[in-house]
Parts: C-alpha cells; structure tokens; sequence
C-alpha cells in the first residue's frame, strides 16, 4: 500500500515536470547566447612552465566547461600590457583580467603584500585553508573593491628557494651592500638587513643578473629556475625560502565587468580557477626535487642553507616589518590580525600533524 502510495506520488511528480517541460516549449523564444571575448593579461612570460600556463589552462577550461560563452584570450608580460602595469590596466577596465602576484602591488596597496606572502609565514597548504576558510579571501576582496576589483587566489609555487648568490652568505653582514632581485615584504626586509632590494618582472632577471644590473636574484624554486639558466649566471643556490613560504597567485577581475557575467559564467570562472590552483601547487611538488638534481649534478650547483643565526635575525627584522606595514590603517590592521591568529593556529595545531609527521618521517629514513 505504502510503495503503491510512492510510485503515484513519484509518477505525478515525474508526469509534473514533464508537462511544465511541454507548456513552457511552444512559448519559449530561443535567444543566441551571448558570447563574452575577454582579454587576459599576466606578469610572467608567455608560455612560462608552472605559474605562467596557469592561466592559459584556465582560459581552455573555462572555454570547455562553459561551451565557448566565455572565451579568454591570454596575453604574456609586455604583449599589451607591461608586468607591473597590469593591476592598473584591470582596475580601469582597459582589460578584463590579470594573473599575477599580489605583491607587485606593493607601492599602491601596500596590504596587498599579505596576499602573496609574509616572510615566515603561512606555506601553501596554510595559505588556502586562511583565503578559503579563514576569512583571508573576504578581507581580499574587501581591500581590492577599493580598486575595482575582483580576487581569486589561482596557484600557489610551494615554499620558494632564497635564491641565486655569487657568494657564500655566512653572516648578516655578507647581504650587506648585496643588489638583490626580490620582491614584497622579503624585499623590504632584505633592505632593512643592508641590502638593495629591486623588483624585476620574472622574464627580465637573468639578463640583469647576467649583465650585472644585481648580484643576485629570488625567482621560485628549482623548476622554474632551471627553465630560465640562472645556473649559468650564478653560483650558490640557497634555501629555505623564508621570504615565501608559500606565495599565493592571483586573478584579478574588473569588478564592472564581473557583474555583466551572469551566475553560471562567474560559477564557471571561480571552479576553473580553483582546479587550476590546484594543478600548478602539484605540479610544483611533482617537478621540484628532479629540477634540484638536475641543477646539482648537470650543472654544478652549490646548494647552500641559510645560517641558522642569519634567518633568525631576518625573522626579527620581518616582525618589525610586518607591523610597520599595518601602521594605522583599520583595513591593514584587520587583514594583519586575521592573517596571524591564522598562522599562530596553525603552527600551534602542526604540533600535532604535520611538523610531527615529518620530522618522525625524516628521522625514520635517517636524515
Ligand atoms: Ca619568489
């Protein structure tokens, strides 16, 4: 009697859906979709491996999944748009989108440096869970609306190396006088050590390291840095990354724009994003440890750690620097607490996962 009951209830239903189908036919008047042609601009090289075919997968993704509505043109650095002009060039709607690293941006939104990386602070993996479900991906959008803008975080390269030197780093004193290509707060911290800090787009930095316009250079890490030869230009290659732990990338939208896609075309460009995010952090992970092999054994590389007393008085300088960023801006200072009652969180919670794990896993296999 029961199943008699669900299987009328389930066939009207079904019968329902079906009629509204059939009334609803005969009036509908077919309209040519609209297709939206957007430009795309990014601060890496065109064709760049990792972080600069991001974009470029995205644009063939969301070309796929949205059956050719939204098609997405990819324009590499200098193409139509120089690398550190491309955040003004999206604000003022001259293109639609960017991909780039929020920390380019220093100069005009220096908050935005938070967005890419904080000297010691959060790795990739940390850095998502604080955009997507610590509140980190509001404040960015709350900071960006300011310039017309719309942020997705879309890639991050993992922790970075600390870069290319022509000499050994044995004290804080040998950074002393040191040109270094090096952005964001790093950068800021690389020049309260004595240092000179300059900001160079990615495709511009092996000439100027060549030529000697600086003496040395962070970039990323072994994959992308093979790529560009710095083992012809530069000797000593050194790690850990402290200045970007785990970077964040970004796409960046003309808000106006934004808001002419409908729902589904914004749904399709933010779940793109997400998986492509995604693909350049594994593939980072995938690419890395061969990339430093190669460099060391083809090339002859001098892979050298960073003192322990010279990082620990750069992390000193940063925490001066970090705080001094804030100054007393109400929007910095929000984004400043946020990001690190995050990052204390974590660490604290590492205790227990993944600082435990692998420090037993190294000891296990006897580093
Ligand atoms: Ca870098």
């Amino acid at each position: 009697m029961f199943f008699r009951m669900w299987v009328v209830i389930w066939v009207g239903l079904l019968i329902g859906c079906a009629e509204e189908a059939i009334e609803t036919e005969p009036g509908k008047v077919l309209q040519p979709e609209k297709i939206f042609h957007w430009r795309l601009v990014t601060t890496w090289p065109k064709n760049f491996p990792g972080m600069g075919m991001a974009p470029e997968h995205m644009a063939d993704l969301i070309r796929e999944m949205s059956n050719g509505r939204l098609d997405i043109k990819v324009y590499g650095a200098g193409e139509i748009v120089p690398a550190m002009e491309i955040f003004e060039a999206v604000s003022q709607g001259t293109v639609q989108m960017g991909h780039g690293s929020a920390y380019y941006w220093r100069g005009s939104v220096p908050a935005a440096q938070f967005f890419t990386a904080v000297p010691f602070g959060l790795t990739a993996q940390e850095m998502n869970g604080w955009l997507l479900h610590g509140g980190g991906l509001a404040l960015w959008e709350e900071l960006y609306a300011r310039y017309d803008l719309v942020p997705i975080p879309a890639g991050n390269t993992g922790v970075q190396m600390a870069g290319w030197f022509n000499k050994e780093i044995n004290s804080l004193a040998d950074l002393q006088g040191v040109k270094m290509r090096i952005p964001g707060l790093g950068g800021e911290v690389f020049e309260a050590a004595g240092g000179t800090a300059v900001t160079i787009p990615g495709g511009e930095i092996f000439t100027s390291l060549q030529t000697g316009v600086i003496d040395a250079a962070e970039w990323v890490g072994p994959f992308n840095d093979l790529v560009i030869g710095f083992h012809q230009v530069a000797k000593y290659y050194y790690y850990p990354g402290w200045q970007e732990p785990g970077p964040n990338l970004e796409l960046i939208v003309n808000k106006q724009v934004w808001e002419t896609l409908p729902a589904d075309l914004q749904s399709i460009l933010r779940t793109a994003t997400l998986a492509v995010s995604n693909d350049v952090l594994a593939e980072y992970t995938a690419r890395n440890n061969a990339a430093l092999k190669e460099l060391v054994e083809q090339h002859g590389v001098k892979v050298r750690r960073l003192p322990d007393d010279v990082l620990a008085q750069l992390k000193l300088i940063s925490d001066e620097k970090v705080a001094e960023l804030v100054g007393d801006d109400e929007l910095s200072m929000r984004i400043y607490r946020s990001y690190e009652n995050f990052r204390k969180g974590v660490i604290d919670y590492n205790e227990y996962s993944e600082r435990a794990f692998m420090n037993i896993r190294a000891r296990l296999e006897g580093y």
